[in-house]
């Protein structure tokens, strides 16, 4: 992976941990990481984003799929501890029919858990959790940043949350998925930012999914575009990538792209660095 990255011209990339889709994640080839851990200092690679498979539900109102989705998150965390530092982003979760409280409530306790089996024997993971912007298609839940805040909230309730993470929660802002929940980052980013810094804190902020989207602003339906050919559009990536608050973020394309259309992508963005 730290090579198809460097050979498109990437100096981070993200990757699902497993099929996106859920099930079993191949064995840990240790060889590998090694190779991995010397290139990745050697050609400055990194942080590197560990995606989540999109199909768990921490919100389900089935103990069944939240104990499916608490058993990845274990052992995706466990994982991700052979490559020290990276960070780990995850959908919070849909609350299907039981009400966003509920959903937020569960979320938090599903957080706990994780992180405290995750850490057991071994001090703090060194992972950073990020919780990522959604949409707010069907019963989704951390379309509103305020929906963030009260699931971060919730989890650092417990006061042994903290000690078990080397670092504290963090936010994945998805482009694609703010523009479709509502918030105007094509003409009003400056606003959308503060927003963000009231609400969660631009501390949190650790990574940017970087998409333009199919669909116009609160259409709530999260699908991506190649940057530039959608409603967000090329000079809002402009904006975006050299805002003084975003511009030294980790960027990661979820575009629908082949390695060529990403290696045009990063091309093109970075000839838009000012
Ligand atoms: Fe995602
Ligand atoms: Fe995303
Ligand atoms: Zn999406």
């Amino acid at each position: 992976m730290a090579q198809t990255a460097e050979s498109i011209g990437a100096n981070v990339f993200q990757f699902f941990t497993r099929n996106p889709r859920g099930g079993a994640a191949k064995p840990v080839d240790k060889a590998d990481v090694a190779a991995f851990l010397k290139y990745a200092a050697e050609k400055g690679i990194g942080p590197i984003l560990a995606h989540a498979p999109y199909t768990l539900n921490a919100a389900g109102a089935e103990p069944r799929v939240r104990e499916f989705a608490e058993s990845v998150m274990i052992d995706d965390l466990r994982r991700l501890e052979l490559t020290p530092g990276a960070m780990y982003n995850f959908h919070p979760g849909s609350h299907v029919g039981q009400g966003a409280g509920k959903g937020i409530e569960l979320i938090a306790a599903h957080l706990q858990r994780v992180v405290a089996r995750a850490a057991k024997g071994g001090g703090a993971i060194s992972t950073t959790i990020l919780l990522e912007t959604m949409s707010g298609k069907g019963s989704e839940l951390g379309r509103t940043f305020a929906e963030v805040r009260a699931i971060i909230d919730a989890a650092e309730a417990d006061a042994a949350f903290g000690s078990q993470l080397s670092s504290p929660l963090g936010v994945c802002l998805d482009t694609c998925h703010v523009w479709d929940g509502g918030y105007d980052i094509v003409n009003g980013l400056d606003g959308v930012l503060d927003e963000f810094d009231r609400v969660i804190g631009l501390d949190r902020l650790k990574a940017i999914h970087t998409n333009d989207s199919m669909n116009v602003l609160g259409s709530r339906k999260d699908r991506h575009e190649k940057i530039g050919k959608g409603k967000i559009g090329l000079e809002a990536f402009r904006r975006i990538i050299n805002h003084p608050k975003l511009r030294d973020l980790p960027f990661y394309l979820e575009t629908p792209c082949d390695l060529q259309g990403y290696r045009d992508e990063i091309a093109l963005l970075k000839g838009l660095r000012k």
